[in-house]
Parts: structure tokens; C-alpha cells; sequence
């Protein structure tokens, strides 16, 4: 069997401003969530590895986008994490025009990872992310990372009731349970971002470079 696509990842580059981004021409999956809430532990998951993609040591200081390449056959596109309550208001406003600009007007997204923690998902900085998402058609996946911290009845108890609270805002995608620690819903994971690839790469075959 071929190896994963994820697991072929390997990182691109990192962007600062809008300029810096690579050419708007390959499928690419983009990870979003509030800092530290276990974006960089996924990533790492999904591609197998461990230090892929490495944790900031001060959460809400790395405001670029990371880039990992799949083979030339797709990226991750790793967002700055959001809501960091200690952020000064310039960092904020970074983010915005980053982040903002990025999901507003990114040709190429084949889909979106949004991460929010297990133990206490739709934050305010959260719901505040949702209106960011709104405007865009791309499949999407909520995440309910560490879900190891609950116990089975708490995560089947958490995601019906995350996935009624999101029916009820424009978030119209997928809702699962995750767990970079215990491994829980990363192999399904790993599937839905491989097809949404796929289905990218054939609705527009000539977007490989
Ligand atoms: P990021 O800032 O969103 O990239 O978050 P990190 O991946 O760096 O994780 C933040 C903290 O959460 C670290 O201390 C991780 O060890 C911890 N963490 C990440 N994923 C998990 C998980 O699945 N389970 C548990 N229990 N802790 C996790």
C-alpha cells in the first residue's frame, strides 16, 4: 500500500504577511483553534511523527502560518492560534489580517480543521472564531481535542452536545472526538482530510504543482 499522505508531510515554510504565502495552487487543509489547545499535537498525529510541528514555548507568540507539504500533492497550513488572553493588541491585529485574510480569500483551501479542547468547547473565542469560518464553503471538521481527559460518558455526553450547539450556527460540518495522547479518532481523521484532498485534486487537476 502507498504510504498515507500525511504521514509524507514535511514542513514548507513559515509566513509572517500575506506575501509570504505560498503560491495559492496546491489543495490545502488548514488546522485552526485557540492556542495551546492541542493544534500542534494533532498535526503530529495525523503525519504519525513527533515533532513535526512544534508547540510554541509562549502560547500566542507564533503568528505565522506554517506550511507542511504533502508530496506536492497538498499542504497543511497551520493557523496562529487565536484568543490568547495576554496577547497585546498589536498581535491581535496581526492575526486578523494574517488569519483573516487567509481564510477569506485562499483559493486553494480544501478544508478546515477547527480544534477546540474536549473539556470546554464553543469558548467565546471560539464562537468568536465560528464568524471567521462563516463566509467560507470549504468542508469542515470540529475537533474536540484531549478528549482523553474525559471519561466515555463525558465525550459521548460532550459531543451531542457540541454537535446540537453547532447546528444551530452557521457551522455546517463534521464533529469528533480526538486525542493526540490516546489516538482516539485519528485514523478517521486522517481519512476525511485524505479525501477532501482528493476530491480537491479532482475538481481541479491542474491545481498540482
Ligand atoms: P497548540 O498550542 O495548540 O499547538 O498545543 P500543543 O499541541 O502544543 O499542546 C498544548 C498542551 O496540551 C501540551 O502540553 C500538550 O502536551 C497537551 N496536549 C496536546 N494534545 C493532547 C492530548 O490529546 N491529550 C492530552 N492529555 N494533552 C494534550
Amino acid at each position: 500500500m502507498a504510504t498515507p499522505l500525511l504521514s509524507r508531510a514535511r514542513f514548507l515554510l513559515s509566513a509572517a504577511t500575506a506575501r509570504d504565502l505560498p503560491p495559492d495552487s496546491t489543495p490545502e487543509i488548514a488546522f485552526a483553534g485557540r492556542s495551546n489547545v492541542g493544534k500542534s499535537s494533532a498535526i503530529n498525529a495525523l503525519a504519525g511523527r513527533k515533532r513535526l510541528a512544534f508547540a510554541s514555548k509562549t502560547p500566542g507568540r507564533t503568528q505565522t502560518v506554517n506550511f507542511y507539504d504533502l508530496d506536492g500533492a497538498g499542504r497543511l497550513a497551520d493557523l496562529p492560534g487565536y484568543g490568547f488572553a495576554a496577547a497585546p493588541f498589536s498581535l491581535r491585529s496581526t492575526w486578523d489580517v494574517l488569519v483573516g485574510g487567509y481564510l477569506a480569500s485562499r483559493a486553494s483551501l480544501a478544508g478546515i480543521v477547527w480544534l477546540m479542547d474536549a473539556r470546554r468547547p464553543l469558548t467565546p473565542v471560539d464562537r468568536n472564531f465560528l464568524s471567521w469560518l462563516a463566509p467560507r464553503r470549504s468542508p469542515r471538521l470540529a475537533l474536540l481535542a484531549k478528549a482523553d481527559k474525559l471519561t466515555r460518558a463525558e465525550r459521548s455526553r460532550t459531543l451531542a452536545a457540541t454537535r446540537r450547539a453547532l447546528a444551530a450556527t452557521a457551522f455546517s460540518g463534521s464533529v469528533a472526538m480526538f486525542s493526540a495522547s490516546s489516538g482516539e479518532g485519528v485514523e478517521e481523521t486522517r481519512a476525511l482530510l485524505e479525501a477532501w484532498l482528493r476530491e480537491r485534486a479532482e475538481a481541479c487537476p491542474g491545481a498540482r504543482e
